[in-house]
């Protein structure tokens, strides 16, 4: 199979704002997170961003775009 119609999707360290590297697969070159899993209440079990929960939804949407790629179109 050849990989011509998929734009190049590569392994790339993205950068959280709380200082955390983390290993992503996109088709950018570099990506600047605010929240990660580090600091995410998800992950955390923690509540404390309520007001920054505008955000945390800006983090699931860019991840669900990660996880799911192309899945609807
Ligand atoms: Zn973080």
């Amino acid at each position: 199979m050849k990989s011509g119609i998929h734009p190049e999707y590569n392994k790339i360290s993205a950068k959280c704002a709380c200082g955390s590297e983390f290993e992503l697969g996109s088709v950018n070159k570099e990506i600047n997170v605010e929240i990660c899993s580090s600091c995410h209440p998800f992950f955390t079990g923690k509540q404390k961003l309520i007001d920054t929960a505008g955000r945390i939804e800006k983090f699931n949407k860019k991840y669900a775009k990660h996880l799911t790629k192309k899945e609807k179109e």
